[in-house]
Parts: C-alpha cells; sequence; structure tokens
C-alpha cells in the first residue's frame, strides 16, 4: 500500500456500515487480508474511529479554512497518538523470487482492527499532507452521507458516484417537468 491507498482506507472506514461483522467485511472487501479477519470484538473500536475519522472530515467539509485547521489538527493528531503506524516493510506477495515490497503499519501478529485504524489515521494525515483541506466532500444527493476526496482539475465534485448523480438529476428532471 502507499499513500493513497491508507487515504482510501481513511474513506472507506469512515464510510462504512459498522452495524456487524458482515457489514464491515463488506467495506473491506477490496482488503480481503483484514476483512476476512475480521472478528464482534473488533467493532467498538472500529466505530470509535470511524467516529473521529467523521469529525475531522465533517470539519473539512463545513467549515474548511484557517479557522479550522487547528481542529482538524488536534482530531488528526489524537487519532495517530491513540493508534500509531508502527512501520514495517514487508516483501510477500511476490513472485519469481523478486520480493513484492511494501509497508504494513502494525506489527505482523496485530489484529486485524488494530492495523484498520493504523492506516485510516496514517492515510487521512498523508491525505492532508498532500491535497490539504479543502478538498474533501460529502455526497449533496439525500440521504447518502458519503464522504470523498475531489481529486479533479476544476474541484467540482459534488456526488459521491454516477448513481448518486444520477438519482439526483432524474428526481431534478421529474420536478421540473411537474412544475
Ligand atoms: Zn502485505
Ligand atoms: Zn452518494
Amino acid at each position: 500500500m502507499d499513500s493513497a491507498d491508507y487515504t482510501e482506507v481513511a474513506l472507506r472506514l469512515a464510510n462504512a456500515d459498522l452495524t456487524d461483522v458482515e457489514s464491515v467485511r463488506a467495506a473491506l472487501h477490496e482488503e480481503p487480508w483484514w476483512a476476512d479477519r475480521v472478528r464482534e470484538a473488533d467493532l467498538p473500536l472500529l466505530r470509535e474511529v470511524a467516529e473521529s475519522l467523521r469529525r475531522a472530515l465533517a470539519t473539512m467539509v463545513d467549515s474548511p479554512g484557517p479557522d479550522s485547521d487547528g481542529a482538524v489538527r488536534a482530531e488528526v493528531n489524537a487519532l495517530l497518538a491513540a493508534h500509531p503506524p508502527r512501520p514495517r516493510l514487508s516483501g510477500h506477495g511476490g513472485h519469481d523470487g523478486t520480493p513484492n515490497w511494501h509497508v504494513h503499519v502494525a506489527g505482523p501478529d496485530a489484529p486485524a482492527a488494530d492495523e484498520v485504524v493504523a492506516a485510516a489515521a496514517w492515510g487521512l494525515a498523508q491525505g492532508i499532507v498532500h491535497h490539504g483541506t479543502h478538498r474533501w466532500g460529502r455526497c449533496q444527493a439525500e440521504a447518502c452521507r458519503t464522504y470523498f476526496l475531489d481529486t479533479s482539475t476544476n474541484q467540482a465534485k459534488r456526488f459521491c458516484s454516477p448513481r448518486c448523480a444520477n438519482r439526483v438529476h432524474v428526481a431534478a428532471f421529474r420536478a421540473r417537468k411537474r412544475a
């Protein structure tokens, strides 16, 4: 994983449905090495960290600017202090004798949840390092609160997905026709 992947993990955890183990596994399906190891006992930690990630994201989305920079920094630093990444060079998953070099952020025996939250804390910090605090957004479709990072050049992203954009545009079109 690299910085961008860790930022994805932060967003995925912030947006995840953490109702039960099944929903967590669904949210982490792109990281099967974590998803498969998630247990009931991991849920409170994942929920607590997701809430903290959402607080930081909401602050950046709702009140971006110098006034909120301190609050964002405090939130992210509290996360990093409570769930410090422990970088560990790893080479598994390579072939033909060439290691697949990458860095893990937790010890080899750490529970999956420990690595997920350390990855998320590190990823949010790295996302802010690379993109600042102004490019984070929340989907504007009704009933969708999905957070995203807008890396488009014109920074005009309003929806988390084409699906949400379509839903809103179809609704607006119908409303116009009724009017
Ligand atoms: Zn690995
Ligand atoms: Zn959405």
